[in-house]
This record gives structure tokens, sequence and C-alpha cells, in this order.
């Protein structure tokens, strides 16, 4: 048994602690359940992903709270189609739309604060609410929450496996590196994709893989996943999707957090190694654009991007937080960031003299696009002309996988013969059935907190 005494025996365990599990762990012991949450993490790193989160995505029928204006349905679900390109299930979408907007004051009736939307990022004040503090302080809340309704939590706890009789009947854990079994009544897993586990990334996208950096928690490795997979659990998704980003190449391999994401693609023209375009960076608004040029810089060699930018742009976008690279020339450019520096100069010559005269409106789509240009770029192209030159180095930032476990609108796993009668997911780890491909801003933390609430709410009320 471990040195700390864990109550092996709980009504409900719930597996991770990022929002998805503490959502679930809140609603379930507010139902009257006894709740034990075991967390992977050690406790100044508790909290996963979502410790790196600013924002949620939610409906609303007029204004509500921080939200401005009004965000229907109707306009969620049209934004997330575009998107996915259709690759949802549109009743776990709709579902999740529709209850995102009671999230908005049970979250503040558990400790979370808004503020206002930030400004300069991704001009999201009407669609996003966005967290007092960020998500760390959204994590501490729920944490404060969790633990003053009485829910039991272990840290430096991972969960290895979960034993099955057609119900789940044990699960085996770690708890300060000693192996322990628990019988609780019910189970809801919530430990996140396995974006941590490289070997498992490389086996799905191959060596390019390991040139990835992870933006956040090094402690989703999937274990939890894999384990439930292998004993035919129900799968969706495609283990090569996954929700990327281009970020500063300087951030670390690990839980860079959102300071190392680089949102100045539309105002700059981006090459790969060989000082080559290869993509339209002005193809729609950043907030709709961003998720996929991850992908984009992973497909090209060596999986690196460089961003080039001039002096009328510099101020136009949040930058990260490391300093651009800086040159009073292209090819002195070139030189700093290790470029074949004739070869960039004709790109940003090409691109220039491809550029028309009209109106440049940053915040919207403008129509200011090149003409005869392969690939064009079809907004906010302003040839690069003005010195100081920005460069910034890109490499794709992995922020999850979208390979989960099959649920139903109740937040219930499915086993080959139906739904596993005592076993929940949220958040991240069933997030696929949802997210096929693509990402729309704040929706992580929509799917995690909804599905959350329903696999406590289910959970207690089995148990009950
Ligand atoms: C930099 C960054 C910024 C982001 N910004 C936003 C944003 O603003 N809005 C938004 O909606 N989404 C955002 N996301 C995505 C968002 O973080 C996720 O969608 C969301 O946090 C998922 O919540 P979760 O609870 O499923 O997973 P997590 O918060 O990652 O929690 C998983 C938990 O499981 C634990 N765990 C893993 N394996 C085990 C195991 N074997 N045993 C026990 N515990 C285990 C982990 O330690 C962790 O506590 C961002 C992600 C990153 C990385």
């Amino acid at each position: 048994m471990a040195d700390r005494a864990v109550n092996a025996a709980p009504d409900i365990l719930v597996v991770g602690g990022g929002n998805a599990a503490l959502c679930a762990a809140i609603s379930a012991r507010r139902a009257g359940a006894s709740v034990l949450i075991l967390e992977r993490a050690p406790k100044p790193y508790r909290g996963g992903n979502s410790r790196h989160t600013r924002n949620f995505r939610c409906m609303h029928a007029g204004p509500l709270g921080q939200l401005t204006d009004i965000y229907d349905e109707g306009e969620f679900f049209d934004d997330l189609i575009k998107v996915t390109g259709g690759k949802t299930d549109e009743a776990l979408a709709r579902l999740t739309i529709r209850r995102s907007e009671s999230c908005y004051s049970w979250m503040q009736d558990n400790g979370v604060r808004f503020q206002p939307s930030l400004s300069g990022t991704l001009s999201l004040s009407r669609t996003n609410a966005f967290f007092l503090g960020g998500g760390k302080a959204l994590v501490n809340a729920y944490y404060r929450t969790a633990a003053a309704l009485g829910v039991e939590i272990v840290y430096d706890a991972r969960v290895d496996h979960l034993e099955f009789d057609g119900r789940v009947r044990r699960v085996m854990a770690t708890v300060d590196e000693q192996q322990i079994t628990l019988c609780p009544r019910a189970v809801i897993v919530a430990s996140g994709g396995f974006q941590a586990d490289i070997d498992w990334l490389a086996s799905a996208w191959g060596e390019a893989a390991r040139n990835f950096l992870i933006r956040g928690t090094p402690y989703n490795r999937g274990e939890v996943l894999k384990d439930l997979l292998g004993q035919g659990i129900e799968s969706v998704g495609d283990p090569t999707q996954c929700h990327a980003v281009a970020i500063d190449g300087r951030a670390p391999k690990y839980d860079g957090g959102i300071v190392t994401r680089l949102d100045c693609v539309p105002f700059s023209i981006v090459v790969n190694n060989a000082a080559r375009r290869f993509y339209d960076e002005g193809e729609d608004v950043w907030p709709k654009r961003y998720a996929i040029w991850g992908r984009l810089v992973a497909a090209q060699p060596d999986q690196v991007g460089y961003a080039i930018i001039d002096a009328k742009s510099r101020e136009l976008f949040m930058p990260s937080v490391f300093p651009p690279v800086t040159a009073d020339t292209i090819e002195g450019l070139a030189g700093k960031m290790g470029l074949p520096a004739e070869t960039l100069a004709k790109t940003v010559s090409e691109f220039n003299a491809a550029c028309q005269d009209g109106p440049f409106q940053p915040t919207e789509l403008d129509g200011l696009s090149t003409k005869g240009l392969n690939p064009p770029k079809t907004n906010w192209a302003r040839p690069i002309t003005e010195p100081p030159f920005f460069g910034y180095e890109l490499r794709p930032g992995v922020t999850f996988t979208y390979l989960g476990l099959k649920v139903d609108d109740t937040a219930q796993v499915q086993g080959p013969d139906g739904p596993v009668v005592n076993l929940w997911a949220a958040g991240e780890i069933m997030a696929g059935s949802i997210l096929g491909q693509g990402y729309l801003a704040g929706f992580g933390m929509a799917i995690g907190t909804v599905f959350g609430r329903l696999a406590g709410e289910g959970a207690a009320d089995y148990v009950r």
C-alpha cells in the first residue's frame, strides 16, 4: 500500500486532474457521491493542459457576463463545421454547444472568475469567455472547491490499468512508486490525450514526430487510453489527427504553454528551409486558421518554417515570449536564420511584385490578395519592404491528440457490447468523438466542462 492513506473503495474514482476531471469530481460530489481524484502530476504541476488555457467558447442568446452580443447555436455549429470539414458527430457537437451556455454560471458558482476578452490576440470577445488569471487560476479555484466539498485528491498517482468483467471491477495505480489496487463503484477517465508519449506520436506520424514540440503537460502519455483501447473499448478519431499550432522554434520540448505561440502568420510570409513559400498565409482570420499551421509546418523538410515580416507589421500581433531575429536587409535576415539568402530575397521580391494596392484591414478579411502568385496570399498581402525585417522560426507544437474513446450523449464509454455501465469519459480523452479534424479556439474547454459535468452527474446517479 502507498505511504499515504488512499481510500481504495470510493464511490467514484476520477482519473486525471485537469478541467474535465475537476468538473466531473465537483459535479459527482455535489450529487452526494464520495469521490477520489488520482492525478499523475505532482501538486505544483497539477491541472494538465487545462492550466495553460485562457478561455472557453460559449453559446449565448444575449450578452452574458463578459460576453458581448449573441452567439447562437447555428453560428457556433457553422463555425465548427468549417474547421472540421464536417468531420464531427452532429448530435454530440450540438449537445456541447447548447450546454456550454449553462457552463458560464456553473463555472462562476464553482470559483472561476471571468475577465474582458484580451485584445490583439484572436479577436474573440463575442464568442469566448476569458478566465481571470488564466487556466492556472481556474484549476486552482476548482481544486479549492473540490477540497472544500470533501473530494479526496492524491498527487503523483498514475493509473495504469482498469480490470473488467463486463464492468470495471478493479483499478491498478502507482502511488509513491508503489502499486495499489482500488475497487471504486464507478470510474470517470479524464486523463487527456497521448501527445506527451513521443514514441506513440512517432508510430502514427513517422520519425518527423521526434521534431515536434509538446505545448502542454508532459504527464499526458495516454497509458489509460492505450489500456482501454487494448481491451476492446471502442475508439474514435484517427491517431494522426491532433491539434497542433506553429510555435516559436525556441520553445522547450514540453510545457512551453501559450507564450510560445506565434500569431504573426497572417501578416507575414512563411517559407520553409529552402526559403520557399508553401501555403496561403492569409486564407482566413487567425482564430479559424491558427490550428492548421502546426500540421503545415510538420509537413515541411525538418519540420521547420520561418515567418518573415517587416517593420510595419510588428505591432499587429501578440508576439511570442522570445524576441524576433532582426536585420536591416532580407539577405542579412536570411544569414542570421540559416536560410539561403539569394532564394529568400527572390521569394520576397516575387511576393512583393504580386501585391496589389487596396485598403488593409488587419482585423477582418480585407481581400488584399496577391495576383499571379502560387500559392497566393489571399488577404493582408502587403509588400515586405520596410526595414528592419523580422523573422521567427516556427515548429509544430502539439496541443492534444484526437484518438480517443467513443462516448454517448451521457459521456458513458462504449464497449464492444454497448455502454460500459460504470465507466464515463470526459475531456481530451473523448474529444475525438466531436473533433474529427481541425479545431475551434476555446472548444477544448467547452467539451471538457460539458462532458465532465455529464460524467459526474451520470456516475453519481449510477452509484446512488
Ligand atoms: C498551451 C495551451 C493552450 C490552450 N488554450 C486553450 C484555451 O484557451 N481554450 C481551450 O478551450 N483549450 C485550450 N487548450 C486545450 C485545452 O488545454 C484542453 O482541451 C483541455 O485542457 C483538456 O482538458 P482535460 O481535462 O481533458 O485534460 P488535461 O487538462 O490535460 O488533464 C489531463 C490530466 O490527466 C492526468 N493524467 C494523465 N495520465 C494519467 C494517468 N495515467 N493517471 C492519472 N492521471 C493522469 C494529467 O496529469 C492531467 O492532470 C490549450 C492547450 C494548451 C497546451
